[in-house]
């Protein structure tokens, strides 16, 4: 059917109210589907239908159903969602409204079903500029026709859910673009700071296991051995790097493994301080350890792993100083405290060294790292319910802080499961 074009002036005082209603609340929108819900609620005064259903292009490719609603008599709307697909189709290809009355009636029905039999549809195109979008298809059972200067309302409102859709579309089209760019700049800042790393410990394995191969000369023991330190230190560095790499790959999809346990922390702290001043780390630890039988739900692994981070950023950033490693027992929580008398951090940078692969800039040339070793530790803390943070004076050196809660325990389902961040 040919129509006139979509005019105000025909509108009753209470039309035109409802369609200020419904521009105002286009503008407004922030969820597609609450206002078209809006919308039908702000029509249905004005404008008698029993269902309306939105259909909208999938993948440039089909038309599926996207919003539907029944208002009037009672009837499940899935069937006519169905039927209404072809319908809207039809619409679509014709680009032009479409009104059909659809007889259902098969034998004899009382007058409430022959009424329910009766259908009439309504069907507009939905489209921006050139493109089309879909289709919105009003039913009514069982009448009344529509009258032209309710199809003229129908309109208004498809022109309505026309803006709609288009605000829509650009909000996603934005998100994705700027999805998609985060998501370069990450792997482009990943692999300029990963293959640095990467490579260095391997030049070293490379050049030393090449020289000792060499036939040409022969190495007397204490070189050889020396030799042999190095690329088996620089061994474990890249094997530590690539632990911290799937570590954090596996934090960002979700799938780290936490196996909790109750354990006594101060016994921890020990054994951590003996192992580092075996030499591991090159750092004088000292113990500040509030004794305790209490046991808190520790995964020890994971914990060593922040422990271990914390010792070595301390003797990397604060050469030469010592490290206290305090623990503390509050009525609620477990206070750990891991100090270095270094160069310390600033203020506004105390936050940022918990965020993957950030380092700061001063020290970039001086220790290697990757900056993801306070992001996992980070993680770590959290997967026990706990916080850790930095504070620090300039020049007379930093501490991390862990606060671990002394009565949490994990769900039964959580003793052993995959952190979420
Ligand atoms: P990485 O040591 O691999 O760079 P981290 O995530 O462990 O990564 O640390 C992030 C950054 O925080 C470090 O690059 C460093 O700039 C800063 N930092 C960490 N610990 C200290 C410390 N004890 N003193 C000074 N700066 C530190």
């Amino acid at each position: 059917m040919s129509l006139k074009p979509i005019s105000l002036e025909n509108l009753k005082h209470r039309e035109l109210q409802t369609v200020y209603e419904i521009s105002r609340v286009i503008l407004q929108s922030v969820d597609t589907a609450s206002a078209l819900k809006e919308i039908i609620r702000l029509a249905r005064p004005v404008f008698i239908f029993d269902n309306v259903v939105l259909y909208q292009y999938r993948d440039n490719q089909s038309l599926a159903p996207t919003y539907a609603r029944a208002v009037g008599r009672g009837r499940s709307i899935e069937a006519d969602m169905a039927w209404g697909e072809a319908f809207a189709n039809e619409v679509l290809e014709k680009r032009d409204v479409i009104i059909r009355r659809e007889n259902l009636t098969h034998g004899t029905v009382d007058r409430g079903t022959a009424r329910l039999n009766t259908r009439f549809f309504l069907g507009l195109p939905l489209n921006i500029g050139y493109e089309a979008l879909g289709a919105l298809v009003f039913i009514r059972f069982g009448g009344p026709v529509y009258l032209p200067e309710q199809v003229n309302f129908a309109q208004l409102i498809a022109e309505h859910v026309e803006h709609l859709l288009e605000k829509q579309n650009l909000v996603n089209r934005i998100a994705s673009l700027e999805a998609d760019r985060k998501l370069d700049r990450l792997q482009q800042e990943f692999v300029a700071t990963i293959s640095h790393d990467l490579r260095s410990p391997l030049g070293f394995i490379k050049g030393y296991a090449t020289t000792l191969l060499r036939e040409d000369i022969t190495w007397d023991n204490e070189t050889r051995r020396e030799f042999l330190t190095i690329i088996n230190e620089e061994a474990d560095r890249l094997s530590n790097l690539i632990d911290n790499l799937l570590d954090s790959s596996r934090l960002q999809s979700g799938t780290l493994q936490m196996s909790f346990r109750p354990e006594r922390l101060d016994t921890l702290l020990k054994e951590l301080a003996q192992r580092a001043q075996m030499g591991e780390y090159n750092v004088k630890i000292r113990l500040n350890v509030d004794k305790s039988e209490v046991k808190i739900w520790l995964d020890t692994t994971r914990m060593i792993q922040v422990f271990d981070n914390l010792i070595s950023n301390a003797a990397k950033y604060a050469p030469g100083s010592p490290v206290t490693i305090s623990l503390e027992w509050k009525p609620e929580i477990a206070h750990i405290t891991v100090s270095d008398t270094g160069p310390g951090i600033p203020n506004d940078r105390l936050e940022d060294i918990f965020k993957r692969f950030y380092r700061l800039a001063e020290y970039q040339d001086t220790a290697k790292g990757t900056g993801l070793g306070l992001f996992i530790c980070r993680q770590i803390i959290n997967a026990h319910q706990g916080v850790i943070y930095a504070d620090s004076i300039l020049g007379k050196g930093s501490s991390i802080h862990i606060l671990l809660p002394r009565n949490w325990s994990p769900d039964e389902k959580d003793i052993s499961k995959e952190v979420q961040v």
